[in-house]
């Protein structure tokens, strides 16, 4: 049993799929496919990662109409795909899962839905994604305003912002994105930055050149390549985040410089400048942000804020701006994973409990007093530095392999062991030294335990740990 059809639960079924696995089920509490792709549909969603890049190994798609592909095409690329290779009939949509709960004497997982409907599974594999739980923060007044309050990832379509005054709150990846297009149309703009971000300049609307379809089209062997090599390419990215180098430097450069280029007057440089290093929270990107934000009809406000009241927001120099519709871009409780789903394994011991300092798996993947469990995109998955795609398919490949034995009968149940997971987590910490993330700032990779819930390492290693199994960090029964 799969829980969730995002990339990684995607993945997941068709690795299983095609290793020969045919009592697959996928449960998807949303109405469609695509995990993040299905729940955001903000104005000006887009990805920052090249779409020839940001796509299925198994599923590449030529005819990408923009370099950076906008969120409703890549929605409905995730359709697609689970159409094109034959997904579909083993996913539930609309079944949201509230429990899953280890038999020890069935040797059994018993997952129950919110619909009071009782499933038996070998295996749970959760596949539940990590930017999934909107972060709504406590603002004194929000829940007595007048006017809409919309979470980007909860965004309603419905919603006409044209004409109106609009206060967005956040300047992540996703504030910056929003900002952009409300700015256009909107009557004013004003953007509550509590902590500014690096925002590095890039040509996000280009469009993919012509002919490049139907040359990947007509060949697919060079598309398979040219995708390898962007793949490989990547790792780039794993290597400027984890080691102090001078390519790292030069990114962090063109941040500054990005910055420094676009904003001319200097109260208005200094208001955007962050006080730590480019690269220590996920990095924005953005070709259109600091033009937007400095358009007659849009305002950056650095003061906190004090009070939202029914028809406007208070900051605590005492200003109140009138505003028509409030947009929280505040992010995401970034560290739930399967949660709320009550998770219950060996010894009745709860997900809650074992992670009562963090969340914490091995290799990514393992949980120990969670027999039979797998997670796909876990907690320390590389979505900071490594290809998501690439990351849950090589997860899928390793959880296969598990199947593979228990499939012919080599084994009942199989529990990652307390001492090999605690070795990979003080190894990952230790790890962690050097990289960009530990350089100090205020990022959601930090966890409750001022732990940083990534993966230090490069694309090597995430291949080398995944390959196969060790059988001497498991109880196997
Ligand atoms: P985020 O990066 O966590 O940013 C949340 C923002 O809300 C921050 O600016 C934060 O300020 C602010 N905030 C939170 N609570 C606040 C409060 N009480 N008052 C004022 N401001 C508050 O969230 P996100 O922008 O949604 O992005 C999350 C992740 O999603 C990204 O890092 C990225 O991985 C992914 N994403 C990717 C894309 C893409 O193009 N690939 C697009 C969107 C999102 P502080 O910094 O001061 O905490």
């Amino acid at each position: 049993m799969v829980i969730g059809a995002g990339v990684a639960g995607i993945t997941t079924a068709y690795v299983l799929r095609e290793s020969g696995f045919t009592d697959i089920t996928v449960l998807e509490k949303g109405s469609d496919v695509g995990g993040v792709w299905h729940w955001n549909h903000y104005p000006g969603l887009a990805c920052d990662v090249p779409s020839q890049l940001y796509q299925f190994g198994f599923a590449p798609k030529a005819d990408w109409r923009r370099v950076w592909a906008d969120g409703r095409e890549i929605q409905r690329y995730h359709r697609d795909v689970v159409d094109r290779v034959g997904l579909a009939p083993m996913i539930r949509l609309n079944t949201e899962v509230t429990e899953a709960r280890w038999d020890d004497a069935r040797q059994e997982w018993t997952v129950r839905t919110a619909a009071g409907e009782e499933l038996h599974a070998d295996f749970v594999l959760c596949a539940t994604g990590v930017l999934h739980h909107p972060f709504i923060p406590e603002i004194a007044g929000l829940a007595d305003f007048g006017g809409a309050v919309v979470h980007t990832a909860r965004w309603d379509d419905d919603l006409d912002t044209a004409g109106k005054r609009i206060a967005v709150l956040g300047t992540g990846s996703t504030g910056v994105q929003v900002v952009s297009a409300l700015q256009r149309e909107a009557s004013a703009v004003q953007h509550y930055v509590r902590s500014p971000q690096w925002i590095l300049w890039a040509p996000m609307s280009l469009r993919q050149l012509p002919g490049v379809a139907s040359v990947l089209k007509r060949f697919p062997a060079l598309h398979h390549s040219m995708y390898g090599m962007l793949q490989w390419g990547s790792g780039i990215l794993a290597d400027i985040t984890t080691r102090p180098s001078w390519r790292r430097r030069a990114v962090q450069a063109y941040a500054r410089l990005s910055l420094r280029a676009q904003v001319r007057d200097p109260a208005l440089r200094a208001s955007l400048t962050p006080d730590y290093q480019p690269l220590c929270k996920r990095q924005v990107v953005s070709g259109t942000y600091y033009r937007a934000i400095q358009a007659p009809n849009a305002e950056l406000i650095s003061d906190a804020i004090a009070e939202v009241t029914p028809t406007g927001i208070r900051t605590a120099d005492g200003t109140h701006r009138d505003t028509d519709v409030i947009v929280l871009a505040t992010g995401f409780r970034a560290h739930n994973y399967m949660r709320p789903m009550r998770v219950i394994g060996r010894d009745g011991i709860s997900i809650d409990d074992a992670w009562d300092k963090g969340p914490r798996a091995y290799r990514m993947t393992a949980i120990p007093g969670f027999p039979n469990l797998f997670t796909v995109l876990g907690p320390n998955s590389p979505t900071g530095s490594i290809s998501l795609q690439f990351s849950a398919e090589l997860t899928a490949r390793y959880i296969a392999q598990w199947l593979n034995r228990f499939r012919d009968g080599k084994l009942r149940t199989v529990e990652v062991t307390e001492e090999a997971t605690t070795r990979f987590n003080d190894d990952v910490q230790a790890a962690m030294g050097p990289t960009v993330w530990n350089t100090g700032c205020n990022s959601w990779y930090l966890t409750e335990g001022d732990t940083i819930d990534l993966w230090p390492y490069d694309r090597a290693t995430l291949v080398s740990m995944l390959s196969a199994p060790e059988d001497d960090h498991f109880h196997v029964g």
